[in-house]
């Protein structure tokens, strides 16, 4: 019998391969390239996939609206250099995310919107799917790179496609498109396994030609006055060292953009911030490292650029950016640390210091500045006014650098740009999301601007700046189970955000500003035009 004993036949007895599924693929993609924070908003399609990857043992964080969860990821992403993750549902969800991922885009940082989607057959056909959307082509006006999954097997490469077009050159939002079907797709775990792709250096160093680094240099040289701009991109590159080292050996006068604030400290004998408008308008040449001449520089000319002739030398990683608005003389295209050490070693042991004339009329006129501002962030004036409250919060962040400042608004923008120093490195956000633990200042002044307009139809409305007079955001904040404080004075605030900040506790100060201080559009007044019908019926 033994000879003639039946074959063991292969086919039917091998052991079923253990599956995995597009779920797990998505997953197992995004823990392979060490990206293990999701910020995220539930539901159809993906409502499993945020499940799978909190049992997976990332880190799910969910929100209420998903352009707030997009801001999230994308602030994340300006912190770690690794990009930021926001999961939506489709069509409405995405759309809310859109906006997030819009604003990653032009501010250079590195996301990824991954949202499900409806079925590709019913959607192109226009068939009426549940939430049918070409969400693809929707997105791809708004971010650097999208794609779309049309299979798990493509889900490792996709997901790897993402993460280089996110973080390599510009940083920027990156679309990644994933239809519900493929989801839940089903596919041998070994061979899903190896579809994996992890990606290798993702941001790539870029060296600056050498002969731009001697141009550059060349121009500096000549220079007489002299100004170095540091912008967000230097922030973002973590060269913090070799940047204060290329400071302190040029011995030049700098100005930081305001989330390039603490890269060196603002109170750095260099710094020419209390002197901004002096050094925009008198200096002769102008190295930008990480900023660009958009409308937050006054686009390199105009008044705040003063009549003396300039020349530019720019730092940046995008070679489109040079000449974007006023001619360059001096590109250095690389990545800002690879570009700041050739400068540092191209001056070699012997720099000459600016003129010390350029040097002496800057610190004259921070001093002044700095001396005309101290009593008005000592004033204890109720209402408060931004000087007075801002002055106490200038303390608190003296006190406790290592905290995240985040700032929004129009006056009190502008207003804590100027007032708050900032001490350390990426500590300063603007206009960005929230992290908990989180202490929130609402500078409530009852309206858009300022909260004293009058309805000028003369309707039972208010004005369109005016909000509802009183309101108490401290109560929201206690809704939740937080701690809200209601204050009207510099002390009061002061000791509420510090209780805030030992306590660790969720807190919302609303800090009770004087509805007549700061003015319509804080600094940028000049961008909301004033019609010269409704002005001359005002008068
Ligand atoms: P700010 O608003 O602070 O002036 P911008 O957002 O205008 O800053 O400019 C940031 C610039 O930094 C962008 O032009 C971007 O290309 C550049 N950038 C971002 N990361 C890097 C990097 N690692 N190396 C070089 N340039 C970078």
């Amino acid at each position: 019998m033994g000879e003639t004993a039946t074959p063991i036949h292969h086919e039917a007895t091998k052991e079923v391969g253990a599956l995995t599924d597009g779920f797990h693929l998505v997953i197992d993609a995004l823990k392979l390239n060490d990206i293990t924070t999701i910020y995220n908003v539930p539901g159809i399609p993906i409502t499993d996939l945020g499940r799978s990857m909190q049992a997976a043992g990332m880190r799910v964080l969910s929100f209420r609206h998903e352009q707030n969860a997009g801001y999230a990821a994308a602030i994340a992403g300006f912190l770690t250099q690794k990009p930021g993750i926001c999961l939506t549902v489709s069509a409405p969800g995405f759309l809310n995310g859109l906006t997030a991922l819009a604003h990653a885009t032009t501010n250079c940082f590195p996301m990824i919107l991954i949202s499900g989607s409806s079925e590709r057959e019913i959607v192109d056909l226009q068939q009426g799917d549940y939430e049918e959307m070409d969400q693809l082509a929707m997105a791809k006006p708004l971010c650097k790179a999208a794609y779309r999954v049309l299979r798990a097997e493509d889900i490792g490469i996709g997901v790897a496609r993402a993460i280089r077009a996110a973080v390599s050159g510009r940083p920027g939002g990156v679309y990644l498109d994933l239809p519900a079907k493929i989801l839940a797709q089903v596919m041998e775990a070994e061979a899903g396994a190896k579809s994996l792709v992890k990606v290798i250096d993702a941001a790539p160093r870029q060296l600056p030609a050498p002969e731009s680094i001697a141009r550059a240099l060349e121009v500096l040289k000549k220079a007489q006055r002299p100004l170095i701009i540091l912008g967000k991109g230097a922030a973002y590159a973590q060269a913090d060292d070799d940047i204060r080292a290329l400071v302190e050996k040029s011995g030049m006068p700098y100005l930081p953009m305001s989330m390039a604030k603490g890269l060196l400290p603002d109170t750095h004998p260099q710094s020419a911030s209390a002197a901004r408008s002096l050094v925009l308008r008198e200096s002769d040449v102008v190295m930008l490292i990480g900023a660009r001449l958009n409308w937050l520089l006054s686009h390199g000319k105009g008044n705040t650029w003063g009549d003396q002739p300039k020349q530019f030398v720019q730092v940046d990683i995008e070679p489109k950016e040079m000449d974007s608005n006023v001619p360059i003389v001096a590109p250095v295209v690389g990545d800002i640390g690879s570009c700041v050490q050739a400068l540092l070693a191209g001056m070699g042991e012997h720099w000459t210091a600016p003129p010390a004339a350029w040097i002496d009329a800057i610190s004259t006129q921070v001093e002044t500045n700095v001396t005309r501002m101290a009593p008005r962030l000592q004033n204890k004036q109720m209402p408060m006014d931004y000087h007075g409250a801002l002055g106490a919060l200038r303390t608190i962040i003296q006190e406790r650098p290592e905290a995240i400042l985040v700032n929004e608004g129009a006056n009190a923008l502008d207003f804590a740009r100027s007032i708050i120093d900032m001490y350390k490195p990426r500590k300063r956000l603007d206009v960005g999301t929230w992290n908990l633990p989180v202490c929130v200042v609402v500078f409530n002044n009852g309206g858009i601007y300022r909260g004293t307009g009058v309805n000028p139809g003369g309707g039972a409305d208010v004005a369109t700046t005016v909000f509802v007079k009183d309101a108490r955001y401290d109560k929201i904040m206690e809704a939740f189970g937080g701690v809200g404080v209601h204050v009207t004075s510099p002390e009061a605030l002061s000791r509420a955000v510090n209780a805030a900040m030992d306590s660790g506790k969720p807190t919302l100060v609303n800090a009770v500003i004087d509805p007549k201080a700061g003015t319509e559009s804080g600094r940028i007044g000049n961008l909301n035009p004033q019609s010269i019908v409704s002005r001359n019926n005002r008068l």
